[in-house]
């Protein structure tokens, strides 16, 4: 049965509501007041926005969608209105809602362990090419972004996606997100355990379930085994990290409680060990506390972190024990650090059956319909049916035979996809931007392009691991805390005074190996035109002091 605001399923409510109102935790009783989104999930799930997009909004058109639908829960099915063109960045806040969007859609196809196949790469070609002008984005939670959607053309394109077992489903919104998954999971040969039958049924079981569609806030996920750790797991809500137990084998460890954006949070360990048939159940322990405990009050203390951070590792646990699994997990070691910086699978890399899978980066994530389509036919062409993508929004071919390698690799070449990149190309990332996002201040994927272009030509013989994030706006969504250059998009003046796009400087975050957030530097604020020099004089002063094995 659905949960719902009046009666989570599985609690009891300790203390009834009282004037004291709280922060909003159901399994506390303070169901009021309730703030503009919870009202707006309250009055309706988000996921019964399908059928009135399918028998009415798409025959009716953009204008007779509800507000209510159009800002809130049509996110449950993957849909934003995208940014109106030609409102600069300065207008992003003084305006409202409504004047900035435009009526054409963003579109997220969830793609949970980054996982493809070739058919169902060429019907996201084919509707990117079709419906959304080309578009067709690489995210770095390993999904795929069209824009340009009408909402007319929204059931055509869920035909397709899910005539090919793709899905939209709980995209976006206040929802559980795509599970990331190692991208080489079940193939990789230094694999401690393959997540994927966990990501498979955390899928089936939970993706759609009204007992999870009404959550404080996003709730993301991730999934690895590989030693890389190879998924960001330190910045998801919960985490389960690939570890050998000394005594029971292969399983995963367990993390909450990690997020970015304002108040970012390094997940913390709960120093459980969780064998690969039990993720699930733990998983829905976890999301259950937040959906009960979680904070509704003020959204922007509604993630998962800012309850980890108030209970702690040890009182988390123990709820999740004794409230929801009701019995101990065993204690499990941690993950050992990976011994590498680069985590993207990037390159030619032999697989465990032998055969090799090619690692190859776009520029920024920006891929077209088009490419994909090629990139199918590249891939079938050289023996393989399976693409993956990855979270440092790059992708992967798999199965490929050794005599088939170089060919291939020659062939992505040859669309400008490299599988051997620079530092610049490999390390770069950047969010949508102020091309479609309605948040943003400033442009991000352009920049990030020509930054690449400037970098390589400036710094040809620069040979270290490197990762320059851009973001359009104070949000993390291309994960700037965790850059070693961190660029959050505001505007600033220039020299003569003239307001300017421009980025405040974040400098030495890091995941993975002594994983940490980036420094702000004071007042250090860099405007687009600058920004290739002060890349390069960071890079040169890095190079020049260094101290021997210091990143
Ligand atoms: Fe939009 Fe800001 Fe996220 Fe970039 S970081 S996609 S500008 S909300």
């Amino acid at each position: 049965m659905a949960a719902s605001p009046e009666k989570p399923a599985s609690v009891t409510p300790r203390r009834k509501a009282g004037r004291h109102r709280g922060e909003g935790q159901w399994a506390m009783g303070h169901h009021t007041p309730l703030n503009g989104n919870e009202q707006t999930k309250k009055d309706d799930d988000g996921l019964n926005v399908r059928t009135r997009i399918e028998t009415i909004y798409a025959h009716r058109g953009f204008d007779s969608i509800d507000g209510a639908d159009l800002r809130g829960r049509m996110r449950w099915w993957g849909l934003y209105t995208q940014r109106k063109p030609g409102i600069d960045g300065g207008k992003t806040a003084i305006l409202e809602p409504e004047e900035l969007d435009d009526e054409y859609f963003m579109l997220r196809v969830r793609i949970d362990g980054g996982r493809l196949t070739t058919e169902q790469l060429r019907v996201i070609g084919e509707i990117s090419q079709e419906f959304a002008r080309g578009t067709a984005d690489l995210t770095d939670r390993q999904n795929v972004q069209f824009h340009w959607i009408r909402i007319e053309d929204v059931p055509e394109i869920w035909r397709r996606l899910e005539g090919v077992g793709l899905s939209t489903t709980e995209a976006c919104g206040d929802t559980p997100r795509t599970i990331l998954g190692s991208p080489v999971a079940g193939i990789a040969a230094d694999e401690i355990v393959d997540g994927t039958p966990a990501i498979d049924e955390i899928h089936r079981r939970y993706i759609g379930n009204k007992d999870f569609s009404n959550l404080p806030r996003k709730f993301k996920t991730a999934v690895s085994g590989s030693p890389l750790l190879d998924v960001a797991h330190e910045i998801n809500d919960v985490a389960f990290v690939g570890v050998d137990h000394p005594e029971h084998g292969p399983g995963f460890d367990l993390w909450v409680g990690g997020g970015l954006s304002t108040n970012p949070k390094l997940g913390v360990r709960l120093g459980a060990w969780v064998p690969v048939d039990e993720v699930p159940d733990a998983w829905e322990g976890v999301i259950s506390i937040f959906r009960d405990y979680g904070y509704r009050r003020l959204r922007n203390r509604a993630r998962l972190k800012f309850l980890v951070a108030d209970w702690g590792a040890e009182k988390f646990r123990r709820v999740l024990e004794d409230e929801y699994l009701k019995r101990p997990l065993l204690d499990g070691p941690a993950p050992q650090q990976p011994a590498q910086q680069w985590r993207d699978h990037v390159g030619v890399h032999r697989q465990n059956d032998g055969r090799f899978y090619v690692g190859f980066a776009p520029r920024v994530g920006r891929v077209d319909g088009a490419t994909l389509t090629k990139i199918a036919e590249l891939a079938e062409s050289h023996g393989s049916g399976r693409v993956r993508t990855t979270v440092e929004q790059k992708m992967i071919v798999l199965d490929v035979a050794e005599d088939r390698v170089d060919s291939l690799v020659s062939g992505l070449e040859a669309l400008d996809l490299r599988v051997t990149p620079s530092p610049f190309r490999r390390g770069t990332m950047a969010c949508t931007g102020i091309e479609f996002c309605k948040l943003a201040i400033v442009e991000t994927k352009g920049r990030g392009s020509a930054l690449i272009d400037e970098l390589e030509r400036r710094l040809p013989r620069f040979d270290e691991p490197i990762t320059i994030n851009i973001n359009g706006c104070p949000n993390a969504c291309a994960r700037i805390q965790t850059a070693d250059i961190g660029l959050k998009g505001q505007l600033m003046l220039d020299d003569e005074g003239n307001q300017v796009e421009g980025y405040q400087v974040h400098l030495g975050g890091a995941l993975g190996l002594d994983p940490a957030f980036g420094r702000k530097v004071r007042g250090l604020k860099v405007t687009s035109a600058e920004l290739p020099d002060y890349v390069e004089r960071v890079l040169g002063r890095f190079q020049a002091e260094r101290e021997d094995g210091e990143r």
